[in-house]
């Protein structure tokens, strides 16, 4: 396999169909999956492990995972809200398991209804699990929120901060910054990348999750990178939207993100080509879902070499 730069995970799958009302069924789900990781995807992140009755869309990820952990070189990578969904992640043989932190404590209660202590025991309990297995599971926690709430408005970087080293003493091998809102700015995100990293090391830190809801998400991932990030977040199409801003795109598109990486010479293993092909599977399964992205509509430069 090709040495690569910068690992794209793509995240349609769980967080682009979770923000969407209709139900994809589980055998286009496999076929995106499938279809995205033979265009050199290493690392897609295919569900949640949510009640069903609160995320009809997320109801077969475990079927969705199984089914995922048979393709080779891909890491499966699912979000789970508390103990019982990284119970049945790691039933279903998950490769990765992300935990949301809402740094944003007035978030965490009206989301998942847990103070940040309450949270706290949650991430050790899983911990606790991981860790007693033979074949562990890359087990994250995302610090959501942490550029920024709907509710609480301006988050505090010390607070990001703390949370990550707690988290980080709860037994996680790595936390991330999820901009949940799209608040974001490119100095913002180098000053909190390099204050995580200050406080928890280089290493415990890799990966950001980003929005493009006001626009600046290539731009905020190209500073998470000039800070040594080397794990992007981002979707196909862009989906999922924002419930706050219509209109808006959701992620950061896939297709223009792989674009802008390999037209830097920043190696990430995908065949653009066959990437932008991949948007047909969405297109067909979701006819009334706007899909985004620069790339698809403009096309590659003339004589652009991958
Ligand atoms: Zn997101």
């Amino acid at each position: 396999m090709k040495e690569i730069d910068i690992l794209v995970s793509e995240v349609g799958p769980r967080d682009g169909l979770q923000s969407i009302d209709a139900v994809v069924p589980t055998a286009v789900k496999n076929a995106w999956i499938r279809a995205q990781a033979d265009a050199g995807f290493r690392e897609i992140e295919v569900g949640s492990f949510v009640p069903p009755k609160v995320l009809p869309q997320m109801a077969d990820t475990g079927v969705v995972v199984r089914e995922a952990t048979g393709i080779p070189d891909l890491s499966v990578a699912v979000l789970v809200p508390n103990l019982k969904g990284a119970e049945n992640a790691i039933a279903a043989g998950a490769d990765k398991i992300s935990i949301p932190f809402s740094v944003s404590e007035t978030h965490s209660l009206k989301n998942v209804r847990r103070s940040h202590e309450q949270m706290f025991e949650e991430v050790q309990r899983i911990a606790e699990l991981v860790d007693a297995m033979d074949d562990k599971p890359h087990f994250e926690a995302g610090l959501s929120t942490a550029f920024g709430c709907t509710i609480e408005g301006p988050v505090s970087e010390d607070l990001v901060v703390r949370s990550a080293e707690r988290l980080m003493e709860c037994g996680v091998a790595e936390v991330g910054l999820s901009d949940t809102t799209g608040y974001a700015n490119p100095e913002q995100v180098k000053r909190l990348v390099r204050k995580v990293q200050a406080a928890v090391g280089k290493e415990s830190i890799t990966g950001v999750h980003l929005h493009n809801t006001r626009g600046l998400g290539l731009a905020n991932a190209l500073a998470a990178i000039e800070e040594g990030i080397t794990t992007i977040d981002s979707s196909l199409g862009g989906i999922g939207g924002c419930p706050f801003a219509p209109g808006a795109s959701g992620n950061i598109v896939t297709e223009d993100l792989v674009f802008m990486l390999q037209a830097m010479g920043l190696e990430t293993g995908v065949d653009i080509e066959k990437l932008l092909a991949v948007r047909n599977i969405l297109r067909d399964a979701l006819p009334d879902e706007p899909l985004y992205g620069f790339i698809p509509d403009a096309g590659l430069p003339k004589g652009f070499q991958e």
